[in-house]
């Protein structure tokens, strides 16, 4: 598509250009969604989106109900209206195995078909809607709910990315109904999960449960950042006066084939057979090859493709006669408990983990899966070599559910969590449901320290990776963290594998962690229940170490969202000899705390945008983009024309030569501190 000529500024558009930036932009999703082949970059496609939103807050009577901008979310609605579903939306009924399968044929030819043609389609594990389009436009989308009445939830169902908000037809038909299933890709999920973690917030259990919280959320911007996607199924209503796709519309193949992508939907895979035994070849391969797809899926759907067919067979008080659900057989099985082994994690904290006969579960080998906790053998009651039932759910860790006490040997010894600690024999306590190592040389937890430590999630030491630490403290160059700030190149050098090159970039990226805020070095210390979070709550309260330490649990608790538990352990954290003494080295090995002095500085930097790249020596990439937020402005991770500034370092890659490509304006981390 040739640009449209559209004014560059939001204050010239008039009416005729709204509309064809709008037309603009669905061009491009269609180029972006249906056919994979992009015309544009995202980060043009994102001005366009800018200058429509431009557009709409200059004239917000143009604003139109298909308006792409719609999809980005922000509309809060207080309830959930009621929806009549117009037909009913049924459900399945489900045949558990090939040989329910086979009943379901056998009725079909029974009943006269002598040769059913029949449709495969996946059957997702998600949340079934329902869209209404009125003359092209999305008016309504709603929940299954009891399959006669769902509830309106059209504010979240316009910011799914492949639901078109305007189907993609000249003269569109007058009523159309399309139904499918709201889900969440695996790759989608654990972003998502890893960005939990990484916010030091809980961990979504399942893709299922995530869609369907994000789904009935009053603030349609949560449902955006789900990363929610769509699948058509059927189509439910068509109510068309030029009598378009009546041929197509008599297979269910060719609707999926035709119809839906001329509507603007996505499709997922799907497979026609001739035969039942074409449906149970089809049903092997999708057990097998289940591991590789990229959503979960519960099954199969099967259907009579011959949609002329459906009327004749007609449906029972709740599932159609011409389609069922063939279900996958459950990813669990039952193995061998080898043996229970225990790990000391960077708090002390120890967790048990059955070793397992390997076992194959839906496409993947299971050998290991983690017992949680004490409680955890109580409540299995499980016993030394016992049989175990283990399910790998959408959470995709391995979970021992059950043990068989009918399969276990005569006399065999129940299993009872270890007293002592299996790295440096200390007497375990008990906290909660955990049992904690609290000898604070144990060398298990130490190692697994140190490994947080340098991470990302700690103070991100780039090039110190978690084998070079954990050799490092084997060696005992290093006892603790402070001691990482005095290593000098010979203590490097001595290890095999290490080369020149290599010593002096980790040397520098030690370096470059000498200033650090305060909040990061709270979370990187490893504090008992202090993430990243909380660590940013108590640095507004307190501006240093010692400050935090002298304070009293009052204190600690009269902060909003500290809690007693919270408390008590920052308390005996500092209380903690060595914990203050490893502090006080690490001021002494010449670490920097930076002063907290970053309730807005100033509007120095508002509307700009900074991105950094490459190794900073005096700031961590953190730092740096709190002092821009400390300014009113912005970081962003990727460069494009909406960058003002970016901020190159050492070793800067293709982000610095993209800038240079959009003419972006390219600063030095000098330049950047003079800035500040
Ligand atoms: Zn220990």
């Amino acid at each position: 598509m040739a640009k449209t000529k559209k004014p560059a500024k939001a204050e010239s558009f008039k009416p005729g250009d709204y509309a064809q930036l709008i037309d603009e932009l669905y061009f491009h999703n269609r180029k972006y969604y249906l056919e994979d082949d992009p015309e544009i970059s995202d980060a043009e496609y994102d001005d366009l989106m800018r200058l429509l939103k431009a557009v709409e807050a200059l004239h917000p009577d143009w604003v139109r109900p298909d308006s792409p901008s719609l999809k980005v979310g922000g509309e809060v609605r207080e309830d959930f209206a009621e929806v009549k579903h117009d037909p009913p939306m049924m459900s399945l009924d489900n045949a558990m195995n090939v040989a329910e399968l086979r009943a379901f044929h056998d009725r079909l030819v029974k009943a006269g078909l002598k040769k059913p043609v029949y449709h495969i389609e996946p059957k997702f594990d998600g949340l079934a809607i329902d869209l209404v389009y009125e003359d092209g436009v999305l008016v309504v989308g709603s929940t299954r709910g009891d399959g006669e009445t769902g509830e309106d939830i059209t504010h979240n169902v316009r910011t799914v990315a492949n639901i078109p908000l305007r189907l993609m037809l000249e003269k569109p038909p007058k009523k159309l109904s399309v139904r499918g299933e709201v889900i969440i890709k695996l790759t989608d999920f654990q972003k998502l999960n890893e960005k939990q973690a990484k916010e030091g917030k809980k961990l979504f259990a399942n893709p299922r449960n995530t869609a369907a919280g994000a789904l009935r959320q009053q603030d349609s911007a949560e449902a955006k950042n789900k990363m929610l996607s769509f699948f058509p199924y059927t189509l439910a209503k068509l109510e068309d006066s030029k009598k378009r796709f009546a041929k197509e519309m008599r297979q269910q193949d060719t609707i999926w084939s035709s119809v839906f992508p001329a509507l603007g939907f996505q499709t997922s895979t799907y497979h026609r057979t001739t035969d039942i035994e074409g449906v149970e070849k089809y049903y092997e391969e999708m057990i097998t090859n289940r591991a590789n797809v990229e959503y979960d899926l519960d099954g199969l759907v099967i259907k009579l493709n011959d949609t002329t067919e459906w009327e004749n067979f007609g449906a029972t008080t709740k599932a159609p006669r011409w389609a069922i659900a063939l279900k996958f057989p459950a990813r669990s099985g039952i193995t061998k408990l080898e043996q229970v082994v225990y790990q000391v994690g960077r708090t002390g904290v120890v967790t048990p983990v059955a070793e397992l006969t390997p076992i194959n579960l839906g496409g993947v080998m299971v050998s290991r899966a983690s017992l949680h906790n004490a409680d955890e053998i109580e409540r299995l009651d499980l016993h030394e070599g016992d049989y175990v039932e283990v399910v790998r759910s959408g959470d995709v860790i391995p979970k021992v559910v059950s043990a068989k006490p009918e399969k276990r040997a005569k006399g065999a010894r129940k299993v009872k969590f270890l007293k002592k600690c299996p790295s440096c024999g200390n007497a375990l306590e008990r906290e909660d449901v955990f049992f904690r190592c609290v000898n604070s040389a144990c060398p298990e937890m130490n190692e697994a320290f140190l490994q947080f430590f340098v991470s990302k999630n700690g103070l991100d030491i780039e090039s110190l990776g978690s084998e070079w630490v954990a050799k490092l403290y084997q060696k005992k160059v290093i006892a603790d963290y402070a001691d990482l700030f005095a290593i000098k190149k010979d203590d490097l050098m001595q290890f095999e594998g290490m080369g020149e090159i290599l010593a002096a970039k980790i040397l520098q990226s030690i370096d470059a962690r000498r200033k650090v805020t305060f909040p990061r070095l709270l979370t990187a210390v490893g504090i008992p229940n202090v993430g990243e979070h909380v660590a940013s709550i108590l640095a507004e309260h307190f501006d240093s170490p010692e400050s935090l330490a002298k304070a009293s649990l009052e204190e600690l608790t009269n902060i909003h969202e500290i809690g007693p538990g919270t408390a008590a352990s920052v308390q005996a954290w500092f209380a903690d000899k060595t914990n203050s003494g490893r502090l006080k080295k690490l001021i002494k090995n010449g670490v920097e705390i930076l002063r907290e002095e970053r309730k807005r500085v100033s509007d120095a930097f508002a509307g700009k945008t900074f991105v950094f790249t490459g190794t900073l020596t005096r700031f961590s990439r953190d730092d740096a983009e709190a002092e821009v937020k400390a300014r009113g402005g912005r970081a962003s991770s990727s460069v494009s024309k909406k960058t003002d500034f970016v901020v190159v370092g050492s070793d800067a890659g293709s982000k610095a030569q993209k800038a240079s490509e959009l003419g972006v304006k390219i600063l030095s981390e000098a330049e950047f501190a003079a800035m500040l």
